[in-house]
């Protein structure tokens, strides 16, 4: 028999994903997908329709979360795996997440306004089907009206630092996030860490302060990772002894490069952490239940 196919990091409309949970979770099963674990940012909408979905279509499902933290003055993504959805801290922090969020949507409309571009706010909202408001959803209105041609290109002009659409703010602190996620039962991923503009002595000080903090694992292989990012991150993982997770970080059949079940192996000397007796607790043992 073939190894299972993991995929753990994903998104759907409850974020900025652009398919629905269920149509997530069905695209993962004709993908070959046997594990996947939706990510959706800062909100758990999701889960409840995913697993449904999951238990017709015979995908084993995880719940999960993708957090975002602020560390040292960077945006960094914390992913929970197999967290409880209605645990109430996760809840509650997930809802300041999400408050700070509405704050940001109305500064960066704003921001654009001032820069003769009106009506951002409204046009986010309508790319938005889910509770949260993602710059990604003001991309897809700047795209609509033209003022890019694509949504990398929107964010290089208008949405990352230094450019008129850009709100700096804090998100969660790095001990909040890993507390939310542990505190729900779940298992602390650094999400796409060779994507972070740190150097590396940073990028060392962060997978420190995280496993004191209680994480993990680290996000090995990435959609978003060249092979290169991937064998890098494969030895800092066990250079810190993180466990290595794999996920697409699939968004919509839009972006063809970050598709559902199309990763690579992890690379040798990773301890997956799908393997860990920390991931049979966290996700209620699924895995030896199916092999009795
Ligand atoms: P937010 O969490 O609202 O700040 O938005 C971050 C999201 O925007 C990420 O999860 C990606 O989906 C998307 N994103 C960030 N940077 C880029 C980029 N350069 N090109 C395309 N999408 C991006
Ligand atoms: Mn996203
Ligand atoms: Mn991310
Ligand atoms: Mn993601």
């Amino acid at each position: 028999m073939p190894a299972p196919r993991y995929d753990l990091h994903c998104h759907s409309t409850a974020s900025d994903g652009t398919l629905s949970p269920s149509a997530v979770v069905r695209r993962a099963a004709t993908r070959g997908v046997d594990v996947l674990a939706l990510t959706d940012h800062d909100e758990t909408a999701g889960l409840a329709e995913a697993a449904a979905e999951a238990r017709r279509t015979g995908v084993r499902f995880v719940p999960g979360i993708e957090l975002s933290v602020t560390w040292s003055h960077q945006t960094i993504h914390v992913v929970g795996l197999g967290i409880d959805p209605e645990n109430p801290g996760l809840l509650a922090g997930t809802a300041r997440l999400r408050a700070f969020r509405d704050w940001r949507a109305g500064e960066i409309a704003a921001r654009l306004a001032k820069h003769g571009i009106d009506g951002a706010l409204e046009g986010a909202r309508r790319h938005s089907k889910g509770a949260i408001l993602s710059r990604t959803h003001f991309a897809h209105f700047l795209v609509e009206t033209g003022h890019a041609k694509d949504v990398r290109q929107v964010f290089r002009r208008f949405l990352v630092h230094g450019k008129p659409g850009h709100v700096a703010g804090e998100w969660a602190s790095l001990e909040e996030g890993v507390g939310w996620i542990t505190g729900a039962g779940g298992l602390a991923v650094i999400a796409h860490p060779a994507r972070y503009r740190l150097s590396a002595t940073r990028l060392r000080q962060l997978l420190g302060a995280f496993r004191e903090l209680g994480g993990i694992g680290l996000e090995v292989v990435s959609g978003s990772h060249s092979p290169d990012d991937n064998l890098r991150m494969a030895l800092l993982a066990r250079r810190f002894d993180l466990l290595a997770s794999a996920g697409s970080d699939f968004h919509g059949p839009e972006n063809p490069w970050y598709e559902l079940g199309r990763l690579p192996e992890l690379p040798p000397g990773c301890r997956p952490v799908w393997q860990s007796v920390a991931w049979q607790q966290a996700t209620g043992a699924l895995p030896a239940e199916r092999a009795s």
